[in-house]
């Protein structure tokens, strides 16, 4: 055998780098499903049964184009294990592999892979993310999509933006009107067809313990299903889009969100494609510049973070945070409406919109002071979506301020009110957003107050925390004195004593098989 080329869960692209001079007379395709990918950290079984029945249609779609596929369905071990073993039968002349999408993987690939190719699938590489931050003070999101913006020619009219401004956040980011979001279609949804009914015997039988459920998966597995669901979006969803980007609501998990990450993650997409569909929509320009900037700006810009500054960047600490993360992440099992919905239907779909994670799951953790490592194992375990390399930025970066502000210039630090304005979950919630202490007090209410006073002389010098830490400074002594007694006892259990759910686990995890 000539070439080897390893083809990774999260690269299902037939244009890819590794398939450059593939002769199939000479050349194999090796691909694996390792339990070890699933339980480094304990992964969702919707997002280990969406990898691996994408894997298995791309496995038979290459062998229908006659190219030789070696595959090992779901087992034990690790892929560098597994990947040794078959080097050792085959004894390829060479390994290649397109550049993981996690730094661990990448290590513990190179002693077999003689070649990292670059991934094609992204808009800008490493290389140009670094070109990008060498000489600045500050990395900024907006620099960076300019530049993009630019170099693709992507809402452009000459060398000015469409529509005279780079962004339309003014007409964007509304909550839901009082009535809710009323009738919409729903969501594409694709049911498990047989290899995806097979993939879910295994992973039950496999990896019983692990966590979420499977009974609502429909996911997209295949290139032809992932383009279905962009066109869905685009048709019934896009054209209020920015508008509703941030709004949540009780029981809506997808409102009008795309849910195409998890096909972009897994490379079905093509981000070029979708920017396409996009840009030349019947839609509102502010719903279209919304949704680009995401695509064009946050995620090739979390990537390029993410190279840049791994891997020290997954240690980063800023805010000396060592709570453990609370049991009820694990369950939903918790008083807090809004905590409960947005995990509750993480753990059925094994996904939650930007906001959720940012502004519920991520607040919490970050006012509540949690490891920011054990937060980010909690979200590379339970989202579809998830890789490291877009899962550890936003994470680390973006929810937690871990890194003391080289993605983000502020922590995304809100009180219950912000909940309260922008969701329905406060009005059939036993906590009062506008309370900060007291029995009916919401607990991200008191701890904000917490955390700004907790954190006052590191966010004295983030400048665009002024105004949050001068409403601090109306606060009484005594009003000081009873938030800091009440958010320690909070943080103690990670919840309010007085809910009957269950308190934080110290040091056991939920989960049975790790
Ligand atoms: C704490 C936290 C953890 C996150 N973890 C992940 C993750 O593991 N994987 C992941 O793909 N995204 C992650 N995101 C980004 C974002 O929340 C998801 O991409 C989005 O919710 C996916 O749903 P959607 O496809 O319906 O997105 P939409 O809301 O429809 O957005 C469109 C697309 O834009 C891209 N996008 C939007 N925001 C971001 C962002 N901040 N960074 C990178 N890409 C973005 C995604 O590809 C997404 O599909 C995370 C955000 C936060 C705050």
């Amino acid at each position: 055998m000539r070439t080897l080329a390893v083809i990774l869960g999260d690269h299902l692209n037939e244009d890819s780098a590794a398939f450059d001079g593939f002769d199939p007379r000479q050349d194999a395709v090796w691909m694996a499903e390792a339990t070890d990918e699933s339980q480094h950290v304990p992964s969702h079984k919707a997002r280990t049964v969406l990898f691996l029945s994408a894997m298995r249609h791309f496995r038979d779609r290459l062998r229908a184009r006659g190219l030789t596929v070696i595959y090992q369905e779901l087992q034990p071990g690790s892929l560098a294990g597994l990947l040794q073993r078959d080097i050792e039968q085959y004894a390829p002349e060479r390994v290649i592999c397109v550049w993981p999408g996690d730094f661990r993987l990448k290590e513990a690939l190179s002693p077999q892979v003689h070649q990292f190719l670059e991934d094609r699938h992204f808009l800008s590489t490493p290389d140009d993310f670094r070109r990008h931050a060498e000489g600045r003070k500050q990395l900024r999101l907006e620099y960076f999509y300019r530049e993009m913006r630019r170099r693709y020619r992507i809402l452009m009219e000459g060398d000015q933006p469409e529509g005279g401004a780079w962004n339309f956040d003014a007409d964007n980011r509304e909550p839901l009107p009082a009535a809710g979001p009323g009738k919409m279609p729903p969501p594409l949804r694709f049911p498990p067809d047989a290899t995806t009914q097979a993939v879910m015997a295994d992973v039950e039988q496999q990896l019983p313990g692990n966590p979420g459920s499977l009974a609502s998966f429909s996911w997209p597995v295949t290139r032809e299903q992932a383009l279905e669901a962009l066109q869905d979006f685009v048709t019934h969803r896009l054209p209020l889009f920015g508008r509703y980007q941030d709004a949540m609501w009780t029981a809506e998990p997808f409102l009008y969100h795309s849910l195409i990450s998890s096909s972009l993650n897994l490379k079905l997409l093509d981000p070029r494609e979708v920017l396409a569909a996009v840009e030349q929509a019947p839609a509102p320009l502010a719903a279209r510049e919304g949704f680009i900037r995401q695509i064009l700006g946050w995620r090739e810009y979390v990537r390029g973070l993410y190279w840049l500054k791994m891997p020290g960047y997954a240690e980063l600490n800023a805010l000396d945070a060592q709570a453990a993360l609370p049991r009820f992440y694990w369950t939903g099992d918790t008083e807090m409406a809004c905590l409960r919905d947005a995990i509750g239907q993480t753990l059925e779909h094994g996904y939650a919109h930007h906001i959720q994670r940012l502004m519920v799951t991520g607040l919490y953790a970050m006012l509540l002071g949690v490891a920011p490592r054990a937060i980010h194992e909690w979200y590379l375990a339970v989202y579809v979506d998830a890789v490291e390399w877009v899962e550890l930025p936003n994470v680390i970066g973006m929810s937690q301020f871990a890194d003391g502000g080289i993605m983000a210039s502020k922590p995304y630090a809100a009180s219950g009110k912000y909940i309260d304005r922008m969701s329905n979950h406060c009005g059939g919630c036993r906590f009062d957003p506008a309370q900060s202490t007291g029995p009916r007090a919401c607990p991200f209410t008191t701890l904000y107050w917490d955390f700004l006073m907790r954190h006052e002389q590191t966010l004295r010098k983030v400048p665009r925390m002024d105004m949050q830490l001068r409403n601090l400074v109306r606060l009484k002594p005594e009003q000081k004195k009873a938030i800091a007694e009440q958010a320690a006892d909070i943080i103690r259990t990670g919840c309010p004593t007085t809910s009957s759910s269950a308190p934080a686990a110290a040091s056991a995890p939920l989960w049975s098989n790790v």
